[in-house]
C-alpha cells in the first residue's frame, strides 16, 4: 500500500488525482486531504477515500468541517499551518495541487520528509526553484512534474543524456482569445477569460492561459526543473493542445509527446512512475484529427513571455517577485479593478521597482526570504494598481 496525501484535493487537479486513486483502492492508503472553502466536497472525498485527516485552509470553517466529518473518525484541522503539518505526516507520494504560492510551505515540508512530490503547483518552483531542488537533494526526495508540458519533456528524456539536448519546446494553446484582435483584449470580462478552448482547469490557471502568464510561469518552471539555459527553452503556439512538448536533440531528432488534453495522463504518469500503467485516457485518432498546426508566438501580443525571459536572466529571487506580482494582478483583474491587458503592466512595474533595489532579489534563497519578497511584491502590486488605476 502506498501512502498518499493530496494538497489541494478539492480543486481540478486534486479531483482528477482522487479519480485515479479511487479506481485502484487496494494500492493506496490516503493519509491527508486538504482543501479550501468547499467543505462539503472535502468531507465527501475524505470519507470516500478513507483519509486519516482532512484540513481546510480557513480557520473559520473548522467547526463546519468537524460537523461534516461527524461519526467518520476522520481528524479535522484548519489553517495554513495545519496544511503544512498535514504535508509532514509520513507519506510516500504527495500531490502538490494547491494554487499559488500558498503551495510552497507544504510542498517543502513534503520534500523534507522524503516523500515523492508530484508537482502541479508550478508557482512554488517559479518562486523558489533552487530551494525546492536543494531540499529534495538533502532528503533524497523526488520531484515529478505534473504540468502536462513538463511531464511530456520528462517522458521524452527517459534514457537520454541532458548533454544531447539542444532545446525544449513547450506548446501553448493560445488560450481563450487566441483569435481575437489585440485591440479587443482590453475589454474582455473575467467570465470570458475563465473559459478555456481545450482544457478544463481551475479559474486562475485558465485566465493565466489566456494572458499567457501560465506559459511564462512554465518557461521558468522548465528552467528550474530541467536546469536548462533559458535560450534552450522555446514556446510554440499549438491551438489543438495535442502535442504537449518536444525535445530537440543534437542529432536533429525532435521527440514530441502527443496525447489528449486530459490531466489524468500526467497525474497518472507521476503516480505510476517509473512504471507505465493503463489510464482512463482516450486514445487519439490522428487520422480523424487530420492535421496539427504550429506558429511562433507574437511577442507584442504576449508581454508575459518577454517578462519570463527577463526573470530567467535576473534569477535570484526575481521568480518570487514575478509570481507574487502576477497573483496580485490577477486578483485585481478578477475583482474588476484592472483590465485584462493591464495585468502585464502591473507585473512589469513591480519587477522594475523591486529588482532595482540593491540586495533585494539577490539575497540568499530560503523560505523566509521568499515569503518576505512575496509579501513585498504583493504590497508593491497593490500600490501600482492604486497609482495607475485610480
Ligand atoms: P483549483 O483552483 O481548481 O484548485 C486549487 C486547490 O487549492 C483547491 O483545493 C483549493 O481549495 C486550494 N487552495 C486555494 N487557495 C489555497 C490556499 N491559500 N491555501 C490552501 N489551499 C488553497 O486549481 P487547479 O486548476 O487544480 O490548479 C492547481 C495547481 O495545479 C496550480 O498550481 C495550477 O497552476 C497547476 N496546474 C493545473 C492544471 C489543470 O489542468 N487544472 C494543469 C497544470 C498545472
Ligand atoms: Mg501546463
Amino acid at each position: 500500500m502506498r501512502r498518499i496525501t493530496i494538497l489541494g484535493a478539492t480543486g481540478s487537479i486534486g479531483q482528477s488525482t482522487l479519480d485515479l486513486i479511487a479506481r485502484e483502492p487496494d494500492l493506496f492508503e490516503v493519509v491527508a486531504l486538504t482543501g479550501g472553502r468547499n467543505i462539503a466536497q472535502l468531507a465527501k472525498d475524505a470519507r470516500a477515500s478513507g483519509a486519516q485527516l482532512a484540513v481546510t485552509a480557513h480557520d473559520d470553517l473548522l467547526d463546519d468541517l468537524r460537523t461534516a466529518l461527524e461519526g467518520s473518525g476522520i481528524e479535522a484541522a484548519a489553517g495554513a499551518q495545519a496544511i503544512t503539518e498535514a504535508a509532514a505526516r509520513p507519506a510516500d507520494w504527495v500531490m502538490s495541487a494547491i494554487v499559488g504560492a500558498a503551495g510552497l510551505p507544504p510542498g517543502l515540508k513534503a520534500l523534507e520528509q522524503g516523500a515523492t512530490l508530484a508537482l502541479a503547483n508550478k508557482e512554488s518552483l517559479v518562486a523558489a526553484g533552487p530551494l525546492m531542488i536543494e531540499t529534495a537533494a538533502r532528503s533524497g526526495a523526488r520531484i515529478l512534474p505534473v504540468d502536462s508540458e513538463h511531464s511530456a519533456v520528462f517522458q521524452a528524456l527517459v534514457g537520454e543524456s541532458m548533454d544531447a539536448v539542444r532545446r525544449v519546446i513547450i506548446t501553448a494553446s493560445g488560450g481563450a482569445f487566441r483569435d481575437w484582435p489585440r485591440d479587443q483584449l482590453a475589454s474582455v470580462t473575467v467570465e470570458q477569460a475563465s473559459t478555456h478552448p481545450n482544457w478544463a482547469m481551475g479559474q486562475r490557471i485558465t485566465i493565466d492561459s489566456a494572458s499567457m502568464f501560465n506559459k511564462a510561469l512554465e518557461m521558468i518552471e522548465a528552467r528550474e526543473f530541467f536546469d536548462l539555459d533559458p535560450e534552450r527553452i522555446e514556446v510554440l503556439i499549438h491551438p489543438e493542445s495535442l502535442v504537449h512538448a518536444l525535445v530537440g536533440f543534437c542529432d536533429g531528432a525532435l521527440m514530441a509527446h502527443v496525447g489528449p488534453p486530459d490531466m489524468r495522463h500526467a497525474i497518472g504518469y507521476a503516480l505510476n512512475w517509473p512504471e507505465r500503467r493503463a489510464l482512463p485516457v482516450a486514445a487519439l485518432d490522428l487520422a480523424a484529427i487530420g492535421s496539427l498546426s504550429f506558429s511562433a508566438p507574437d511577442p507584442g501580443r504576449y508581454p508575459a513571455l518577454r517578462l519570463a525571459r527577463e526573470v530567467m536572466a535576473e534569477r535570484g529571487l526575481s521568480g518570487a517577485v514575478f509570481n507574487a506580482a502576477k497573483e496580485r494582478a490577477l486578483d485585481h483583474f478578477i475583482a474588476g479593478r484592472i483590465g485584462f491587458l493591464a495585468m502585464s503592466g502591473v507585473v512589469e512595474e513591480v519587477l522594475t521597482r523591486l529588482c532595482a533595489q540593491k540586495g533585494l532579489v539577490d539575497a540568499g534563497i530560503s523560505l523566509d526570504s521568499v515569503t518576505h519578497l512575496d509579501h513585498l511584491s504583493r504590497v508593491c502590486a497593490d500600490r501600482v494598481v492604486k497609482e495607475q488605476h485610480r
